[in-house]
């Protein structure tokens, strides 16, 4: 079915303007308290609990959710610029991201009252870290060939199986996780599937770290053993998650942390060439620069549309596919720009340390863009039936 591709030319009220300066202002202060480096901020694990507490002190986790359960029923707009001045400044905001992101507005749409009541303060204050649990030994992609499967048992589910390139679940306490509780109907290959949200601290569930290339142990490998949850646990529809993971995909996949993770770079590169770049060097920059803009006005846009309630997935795997690849084109083409400020007299040489330190780390990163949140061949896949091609 064909879909028509929409993007709105919405731009960030001017009311946004304080609440940027806000965190700007909040973030001068971390810095100048050293509590995390922007230079490293890459490299760094960006995982910092108290960092988030801070943040959830300012009211800027969950901020669109309603305060009956600790929200500031702010905008996705508001939200959007938040997390655009903390992706730009490389701060460490992974403790609370995810369940800002994803796992709260799951949890409000169809967790249960008491979750509600329990969950969801605690995620606004910074003091609880999800992780997503979705990915299976034998079913990335094709998330609704899942296995890992959950048994009711009385007022119980068991839980067995196995989750994997689980992102920070060595450091959450919950996980929303993708479980089967049905087999597939001939009908429909994506029934039986169902959400839950898992304590990753019960018995029975085990967690292995996985290195990754750029020498980081952020992802895990969950592994379920007879773990007993409780039934009123489950979220939203039995056999019906499908609708529902499908949906979350448009808050994880449009963010401005779709094409920020590596931003430090484009930040050193001009750093690098300094106020008198020759001009093809300050052409090169302003070409990314150009391109930068553009993703983030079709970011912004999709912000938009979920401000305005729609599901806007075919747009956010255009906004996420566009982001993979000019970040990942970003550390050769720095690279190739810097080496017209090699010769220049002056130049800072531990800023030419930093630099090349940046630009190594990005390259390292710059395959996983691909394959995190829905590989580069999928999300085309979703466009090209998008737009009627298959
Ligand atoms: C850094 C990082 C963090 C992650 N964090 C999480 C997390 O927190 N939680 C979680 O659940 N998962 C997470 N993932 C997993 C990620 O979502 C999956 O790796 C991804 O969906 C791909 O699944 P797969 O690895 O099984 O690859 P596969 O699905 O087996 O794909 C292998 C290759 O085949 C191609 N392919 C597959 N199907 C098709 C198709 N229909 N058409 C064309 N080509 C196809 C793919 O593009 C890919 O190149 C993370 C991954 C990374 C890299």
């Amino acid at each position: 079915m064909q879909t028509a591709i929409r993007f709105d030319p919405l731009r960030l009220p001017p009311e946004t303007t304080t609440l940027r300066e806000e965190v700007r202002a909040f973030l001068a202060e971390e810095l100048a308290r050293g509590t995390f480096d922007p230079a490293i901020g890459l490299r760094n694990p960006s995982y910092d609990r108290d960092f988030s507490k801070r943040v959830g002190a300012r009211g800027w986790i969950g901020m669109t959710w309603p305060r009956q359960y600790g929200g500031q029923e702010r905008s996705y707009l508001d939200r959007y610029v938040v997390t655009e001045e903390m992706r730009a400044a490389s701060a460490p905001t992974w403790s609370h991201f995810v369940a800002d992101r994803q796992s709260g507005p799951v949890i409000l749409k169809y967790g249960t009252e008491q979750m509600k009541d329990e969950i969801l303060p605690a995620i606004c204050r910074g003091e609880l870290c999800f992780a997503i649990g979705m990915s299976e030994p034998n079913s990335g992609s094709d998330l609704f060939a899942a296995s890992c499967r959950a048994e009711r048992e009385g007022e119980f589910y068991r839980l067995n199986g196995t989750k994997i390139w689980t992102s920070n679940a060595h450091r959450a306490e919950y996980m929303i996780t993708l479980l089967r509780t049905s087999p597939p109907t001939k009908e429909n290959r994506r029934h039986g599937l169902t959400q839950f949200l898992v304590d990753l601290r019960l018995p029975g569930i085990t967690v292995r770290p996985i290195d990754q290339m750029p020498g980081s142990t952020d992802f895990n490998e969950v592994h379920f053993e007879d773990a007993m949850i409780p039934a009123d646990h489950m979220l939203g529809e039995i056999d019906g998650a499908w609708k529902q993971a499908t949906a979350e995909l448009a808050y994880e996949r449009s963010g401005p942390e779709r094409f920020l993770e590596t931003f430090s770079v484009l930040v050193g590169l001009v750093r690098q060439l300094g106020r008198d770049a020759d001009i093809r060097a300050a052409e090169g920059v302003g070409r990314l620069v150009a391109q930068l803009h553009t993703l983030r006005r079709m970011s912004v846009s999709v912000a938009g549309m979920l401000e305005a309630g729609h599901e806007p997935v075919l747009e956010a795997s255009i906004v996420k596919d566009l982001g993979t690849v000019w970040e990942q084109a970003l550390p050769a083409k720095a690279r190739d720009l810097a080496a017209f400020a090699h010769d220049k007299a002056g130049r800072d040489p531990s800023n030419q340390a930093d630099f090349e330190d940046l630009i190594e780390f990005a390259t390292l990163v710059a395959p996983k863009l691909t394959v995190q949140g829905g590989t580069t061949e999928v999300l085309r896949g979703i466009i090209a039936r998008g737009l009627g091609l298959r």
